[in-house]
């Protein structure tokens, strides 16, 4: 993957410099990702506080 970063505030997965969600500083240092197809379903998303579909690292640094 080229140039794929992740929000460091809410983890989610883009190519912008701010995350397009909360508008927070995305990072090019982050590990993993799940695919989050229905957050209302999704018991992760739940815990992970996440109320969108999309993919969301799973440590970023
Ligand atoms: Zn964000």
């Amino acid at each position: 993957m080229k140039n794929i970063k992740a929000c460091k505030h809410c983890s989610f997965i883009t190519e912008e410099e701010n995350c397009p969600l909360c508008g927070n500083p995305t990072s090019r240092e982050w590990q993993g990702y799940v695919v989050i197809l229905d957050h209302t379903r999704s018991e992760l998303a739940n815990r992970m506080g996440i109320n969108v579909n999309g993919k969301f690292a799973l440590r970023v640094r």
